[in-house]
């Protein structure tokens, strides 16, 4: 019976690849990088797309996201004031609430993007530290946000969620003098789950080495880093 399940669950993550393929395929096609931005609810993944994304027409990238949630579209409403284009795909709408964007449900959104005008889309996960990393979208590269408020064991306690990224943004560091939180700790934790992995300290909140994020996501179009 354990046997079964097993496999059902391999199944499934089987066919979520084959379609993850045909999405960055399509993606490629249009001349488009994809970018998957991945933390925990609260992490401050919608704050840093708003600085970041602010300035990146500046440097000659046009970028749009595409934004999941359960339900609602608060944060595709605030993105939307930066004038970049921006979609919202709700998994309570006909994927029965799921807790993670996968390979299908971006697929449904494809008709919605505006891939022609774009060269960068971020597509930001649900908040969730558990399923997201286990599914693909169709993505070049992988970012996940974690906060100096939740805690410095998170890489150990979620390790796939860890290894599964190519950048790690360490956002509100503006709280840590307000916080007993050890950031070499965290990073030597980081070290032990995905060892070397690049990562930033930041502050979406005073913009404390947004730029330097938002030279990342720049450089990106054209090295894209992850296998398919
Ligand atoms: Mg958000
Ligand atoms: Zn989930």
């Amino acid at each position: 019976m354990h046997r079964t399940k097993v496999r059902v669950v391999e199944d499934v993550l089987d066919a979520n690849d084959t379609i993850a393929r045909a999405n960055r395929e399509d993606f490629a096609r249009a001349g488009v990088t994809v970018v998957n931005l991945m933390s925990a609810p609260g992490a401050g993944k919608t704050m840093l797309l708003e600085r970041a994304l602010d300035g990146l027409a500046d440097a000659g990238v046009r970028a749009g996201v595409l934004e999941g949630d359960v339900q609602g579209s608060f944060d595709a409403d605030r993105l939307s004031l930066l004038h970049v284009p921006v979609t919202q795909l709700n998994t309570g709408a006909g994927f029965g609430g799921e807790c993670h964007l996968d390979a299908n449900m971006v697929r449904s959104a494809l008709p919605s993007l505006p891939l022609a005008e774009l060269d960068l889309l971020v597509i930001e996960n649900v908040g969730n530290l558990v399923c997201p990393a286990e599914f693909r979208v169709g993505e070049d590269a992988r970012i996940m946000v974690c906060s100096v408020t939740e805690g410095e064991d998170k890489p150990l306690k979620y390790p796939l969620m860890f290894r599964a990224c190519e950048l790690v943004i360490i956002n509100k560091v503006d709280l840590l003098p307000h916080l007993d939180f050890d950031v070499e700790r965290l990073q030597a934790n980081l070290d032990q789950v995905n060892p070397g992995v690049d990562r930033m300290l930041v502050s979406a909140r005073t913009g404390e080495s947004v730029g330097a994020f938002r030279a990342w996501l720049a450089a990106l179009p054209g090295r894209a880093t992850v296998a398919a």
